[in-house]
């Protein structure tokens, strides 16, 4: 178990799926997070409530990324709802999870679906990445939640997978500027999780055994596979990590 104590953590998108699996990870480990949902409160509510059941600290902050204002409106509810709980003000752990996935191939995307894509996937996430570094204190982490399809072709995927790739390199570059205040940023890169996501692939033996065959192990991952590894890189012991995009998709890509 990794010591997150006296850290506070900001999660997207975790109100359901891997979101939820590494706020309750990261709170397991001692961290106070924030719960960011996007339009499900009462599913936000629940990951807080499990958090709180287990003796854990966190708060629930709602705004829907991609709208004009939505990150200045997610990050004045995180500083007026850290400041109501009595913690210091400030970032340890920011993790870019929300994301979206309008499938289609080249001609199939709509000017619509890409910027919305782009606009949830990687302008949220760039933005977020900017005012959340004005929080953070030095030795912090950021955590950005990549794909599969950034590594191995999906092109009836190609706009989220475009987004995605967009990730990748807000890591690299990010990385490389943030050294000298001893802050990490580094990709995780899921393949098939059972999440809302996959839930009607899943619904079939037969679509759940095709899923699970993509992994060397023939299982589809769970989202506490994806938060192990997440608590990792927000703990101390990943500190000599930068930079990198880890794969963590049960060898899916071999
Ligand atoms: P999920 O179960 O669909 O949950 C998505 C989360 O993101 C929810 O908390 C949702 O909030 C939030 N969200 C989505 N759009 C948003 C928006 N416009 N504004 C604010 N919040 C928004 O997703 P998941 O499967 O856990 O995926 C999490 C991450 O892993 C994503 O980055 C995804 O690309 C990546 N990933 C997933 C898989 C997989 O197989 N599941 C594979 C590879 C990578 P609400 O609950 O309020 O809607």
């Amino acid at each position: 178990m990794g010591d997150l104590t006296g850290k506070t953590a900001l999660v997207t998108g975790a109100s359901r799926g891997i979101g939820r699996g590494i706020a309750q990870r990261f709170a397991g480990d001692g961290a106070l997070v924030a719960v960011h949902y996007g339009s499900k409160d009462t599913a936000a509510k629940e990951t807080v409530e499990s958090i709180l059941d287990a003796g854990g600290r966190a708060f629930a902050v709602g705004a829907e990324l991609g709208a004009p204002g939505a990150v200045e409106a997610l990050f004045a509810a995180f500083d007026a709802e850290l400041a109501a709980s009595g913690a210091e003000p400030g970032l340890d752990i920011l993790v870019n999870n929300a994301a979206l996935n309008f499938p289609g191939r080249i001609d199939e995307v709509s000017y619509e679906e890409f910027d919305r894509t782009l606009a949830v996937n990687i302008r949220a996430p760039f933005f977020l990445a900017q005012h959340g570094l004005r929080r953070m204190r030095d030795g912090g982490r950021v955590i950005n939640i990549s794909s599969a399809v950034t590594s191995t072709a999906h092109p009836a995927q190609i706009a989220y997978s475009v987004s995605k790739g967009g990730l990748d390199t807000l890591t690299l570059a990010l990385a490389k500027d943030l050294g000298p205040r001893g802050i990490t940023v580094n990709t995780l890169a899921p393949g098939w999780v059972e999440t809302d996501v996959t839930a009607s692939r899943r619904a079939t033996p037969e679509g759940r055994a095709a899923l699970a065959a993509y992994s060397v192990f023939n299982r589809i991952g769970r989202p506490t596979d994806i938060a192990d590894v997440a608590a990792f890189l927000a703990s101390d012991d990943s500190r000599w990590i930068t930079g990198q995009r880890i794969d963590v998709t049960g060898g899916s890509t071999l």
